[in-house]
């Protein structure tokens, strides 16, 4: 059977096979040395709070009964309830997971939204189930883990594979529990029954936000500028969608088939809502007719001013980071550069926006969500994106603040801001009892 290390990234691209959760862990320990943290501190702030593993049968569509493993692991709860998505994927594993929780926690304190850091996920494959097998799947799995979640304890949102429609089924399973209807023990859910407009969009945007600040910054515009983009999910999507607007130039999109690249010299820009179209019928994009197609290590090592990582970690790792040509790195997906990877960009002068800053836009607008639920009060789009533009806008200001002051990456930068906030609330709460 293949460990949790073996799960992570593409196989081949592996830096020395350093998981998800040791990625976390390095750059956490880099942090609190610059930090000065007392090593009783930093020992309480690597571990995760709570690590829960459920093994629970499903009745598939044939009558079988097959078991699926799942988890929910709670980071951090210094500064309020726990926050963070689930996945389905086929590698998701307890290493996983507790990578992406300890990232929450330092995204939410990075934005200033009172939450801690959360995570969650199954492990399968969702292509190989049908609807009605996922949404009993998604349902045992909600039940499981009700033991952790609430409103106010611990509250999911989309992640990798899963949807609004997925988290319509996890609210309404928690209901059933309870009695009464709980929106608010999910955020991401169909604006029908709770949930925010501009959720569906919002991480894109926080992408596309921090990509004309971080220009602007530089003297630069994204009029004109060119964008390739890894992953045509949730986040790619959108943030590709948005960028265009902004009159970017998209040149290349893959998903895990590969994808397809239009020369800026040669060609028409790529047709993003003709690819999402295509993807939307389940077709691979390597397929799309009419276009050049890619690998995805070719559109890694694509010349274009900014990249946008929106797929899974792993993606950039001292194998392939000298083939890097872009000027700007945007980490839409979470841990997509491995710490050896990140020293070499930088010493190449590549701009990487960290995850915990540019792909924060999700939780945020998750938060605004939350929030309108408690007062049963619904706000219009354009309040919903103006809020976020400020969160976004706000937060980049303080990391390059940090950045300057420090002397170092905007990654390092980051970390030190979101971890201090994190020290700051665990002093001022003590230690129980
Ligand atoms: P999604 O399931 O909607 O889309 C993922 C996309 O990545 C798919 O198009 C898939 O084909 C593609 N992909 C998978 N493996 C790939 C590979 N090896 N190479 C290229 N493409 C590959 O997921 P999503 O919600 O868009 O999440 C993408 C990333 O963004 C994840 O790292 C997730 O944790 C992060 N993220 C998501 C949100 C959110 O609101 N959904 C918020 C913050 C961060």
């Amino acid at each position: 059977m293949a460990t949790d290390k073996e799960f992570l990234g593409q196989p081949d691209t592996l830096e020395e096979k350093q998981s998800a959760y040791e990625m976390a862990l390095q750059q956490f320990d880099e942090a609190a040395e610059v930090l000065g943290l007392k090593q009783g501190t930093a020992e309480y702030m690597r571990s995760p709070q709570r690590e829960l593993i459920v093994h629970f049968p499903v009745r598939m569509d044939s009558g079988e009964v097959r078991m699926f493993t799942g988890y929910r692991v709670q980071h951090n709860l210094a500064r309020g309830p726990a926050k963070g998505g689930i996945r389905y994927h086929p590698r998701v594993s307890l290493d996983e997971v507790n990578a992406l929780a300890m990232w929450m926690t330092w995204k939410c304190a990075v934005t200033d939204i009172p939450y801690g850091g959360a995570k969650g996920g199954v492990t399968f494959d969702p292509k190989q189930v049908s609807w009605s097998e996922l949404e009993r799947l998604t349902r045992r799995y909600a039940s499981e883990i009700s033991v952790l979640i609430g409103p106010e304890e611990d509250i999911p949102a989309p992640d990798v594979n899963t949807n609004p429609q997925v988290m319509a089924w996890i609210m309404d399973t928690y209901s059933m529990h309870q009695g009464y209807s709980v929106p608010g023990v999910v955020t991401g859910k169909p604006v029908e029954i709770g949930g925010s407009l501009g959720r569906l969009d919002a991480t894109g945007r926080g992408c596309m936000i921090v990509a004309a600040k971080e220009m602007a910054r530089r003297g630069k515009s994204l009029e004109g500028a060119t964008v390739a983009v890894q992953g045509l999910g949730n986040v790619g999507y959108h943030a590709a969608r948005l960028l265009k607007a902004q009159g970017c130039r998209i040149v290349a999109v893959t998903d895990s088939s590969g994808g397809c690249y239009s020369d800026p010299g040669v060609a028409q820009a790529l047709d993003i809502e003709k690819l999402r179209g295509w993807k939307a019928q389940g077709m691979p994009l390597i397929e799309f007719a009419g276009v050049d197609s890619i690998t995805n290590e070719e559109l890694l090592a694509m010349p274009c001013d900014i990249l946008v990582l929106a797929a899974l970690e792993g993606q950039i790792t001292p194998k392939n980071a000298a083939s890097v040509r872009a000027g700007t790195i945007i980490e839409g997906a979470n841990g997509p550069i491995t710490p050896g990877a990140d020293a070499m960009l930088e010493d190449m002068g590549v701009q990487v926006m960290p995850d915990i800053l540019a792909n924060a836009g999700g939780v945020v607008t998750s938060y605004f969500e939350w929030i309108q639920g408690l007062q049963h009060y619904f706000w219009e789009r354009q309040e919903v994106e103006q809020r976020l533009e400020k969160v976004m806008s706000t937060s980049f200001e303080q990391v390059v603040k940090m950045a300057q002051e420090k002397k170092t990456t905007m990654r390092k930068a980051a970390l030190l801001l979101g971890i201090s906030k994190v020290v700051k609330a665990i002093e001022l709460r003590g230690i129980y009892p």
